[in-house]
């Protein structure tokens, strides 16, 4: 068979310990027997971006605005643990972050759906994208513990010198306070990344806050969403007969466990981190879950979801078998191919990335599969392999699609 030929290389962004192992492997196995892969190569593993004072990632940010498509492998964020373990100049940033803030994105999460590994929601029968908000809220916040008796104000003082104050509370006795914020260009980035990832892939929109209670800051959301959807999107969601509706939270909640999926939930930043893990935990396991970050302008960052599965790294180091999970590693590869190939008007490479990706969920539902799997599946007569297995597994049904 004669390889797949590209136009325009992927960003490729390389990652840490198991991960790693696993990139390469579905590398060998199932890419580059079949394509004539073109990348532009940057290794974010640690040591990589250690050396390079971390610039490497900023590089590989400025590749994916420059060529719009990157694939990512797993990274280490240090701690003070790997500060010693590999004996940093610095405890580097968490490599997502600094992509997020280059590209200003939003990241979207969906189960990967198979048969033998059902949803405990019965009702789900297609996967719920979970469209969360990734900047300020309560993850920027600033608290203080509150000694005892006193008052406390929120201040805002304009450059013009233009002050607004409000008093919060006066406290009789010790208790806490904690000052919030979100800025009106990050929502605007938020809802567009919403708008244009709905119609990309042809789903409803719902978006839900608690704007009865938080009558100004949730409200301003809101008003955004609405306002943004009527000005730029309303049209083009008619014509593809698509809808956008805005609840409330506990509404959405509600609907959500009743609804048959196939939707986009866009939700702010805390929401959107407690219920991603939701609707995933409640679809089985970390290593069935796609993660996309998307920018507004349309530059798109496949991922998986899960981290560098360090504990089985170890083991793997010490020489021992590892059965670790490579599927949502595998759908970040098809998930930039295919989108490099609906950009660049391949459609073999779109073609490609939908037989990889059936066949990976063909395995598992002929029954061979990964440890964390067995545990979970309904099928009878599994067969457990190891990571090297499993993706070989994946090339034999593969190729007999080709
Ligand atoms: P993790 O890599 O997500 O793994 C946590 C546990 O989940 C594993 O020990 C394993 O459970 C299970 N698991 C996760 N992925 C699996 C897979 N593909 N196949 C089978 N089991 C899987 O989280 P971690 O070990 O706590 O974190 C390791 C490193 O990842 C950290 O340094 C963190 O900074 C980084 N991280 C990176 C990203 C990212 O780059 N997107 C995201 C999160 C964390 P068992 O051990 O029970 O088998
Ligand atoms: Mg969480």
């Amino acid at each position: 068979m004669e390889k797949i030929k590209m136009i325009t290389p992927l960003v490729e962004m390389d990652g840490d310990e198991m991960t790693r192992i696993l990139w390469k492997m579905i590398k060998d196995e199932l890419i580059l027997p079949f394509i004539d892969l073109k990348t532009k190569y940057y290794d974010l593993g640690l040591k990589c971006r250690n050396e390079t004072d971390d610039q490497v990632t900023i590089d590989s940010a400025e590749a994916t605005k420059k060529y719009g498509v990157a694939v990512k492998c797993a990274t280490i964020t240090p701690n003070a643990a790997r500060m010693e373990e590999y004996n940093l100049k610095e405890m580097w940033k968490s490599p997502n972050g600094t992509i997020r803030a280059a590209l200003d994105g939003t990241v979207f999460r969906a189960p990967i759906q198979v048969k033998g590994i059902e949803p405990c929601v019965k009702n789900w029968e297609k996967p719920i994208t979970l469209a969360r908000h990734a900047y300020g809220d309560v993850y920027k916040n600033t608290e203080i513990k509150v000694p005892g008796a006193g008052k406390a104000e929120l201040v805002f003082t304009g450059e013009d010198g233009q002050e607004i104050r409000q008093l919060i509370h006066e406290f009789t006795g010790s208790g806490v306070i904690q000052g919030i914020h979100n800025t009106d260009k990050s929502i605007g980035s938020f809802a567009r990344a919403c708008f244009t990832y709905a119609l990309d892939t042809k789903q409803d929109l719902w978006f839900a806050t608690k704007d009865t209670i938080s009558k100004v800051y949730d409200h301003n959301f809101k008003d955004i969403f609405q306002e943004i959807y009527d000005k730029e999107f309303k049209d083009k969601f008619e014509e593809a007969g698509l809808e956008y509706f805005y609840t409330l939270i506990d509404d959405a909640v509600a609907r959500v466990m009743k609804a048959r999926g196939g939707f986009i939930w866009a939700c702010k930043n805390y929401d959107g981190d407690v219920m991603s893990d939701m609707v995933s935990s409640a679809c089985g396991s970390l290593a069935m879950m796609t993660s996309v970050l998307v920018s507004p302008d349309g530059i798109y960052e496949y991922e998986a979801a899960h981290g560098t599965v360090q504990r089985h790294y170890y083991k793997h180091l010490a020489g021992e078998e590892t059965s670790t999970n490579s599927v949502a590693t595998i759908f970040a590869w098809t998930g930039a191919l295919r989108k490099r190939g609906e950009l660049d008007n391949i459609k073999e490479l779109m073609e490609f990335a939908d037989k990889l990706e059936k066949a990976t969920l063909g395995t598992i539902e002929s029954g061979s599969m990964t440890k964390d799997l067995a545990l979970i599946t309904s099928l009878k007569d599994v067969n457990v392999l190891n990571s090297g297995d499993f993706i070989k597994a994946i090339r034999a049904n593969l190729e007999k699609s080709l």
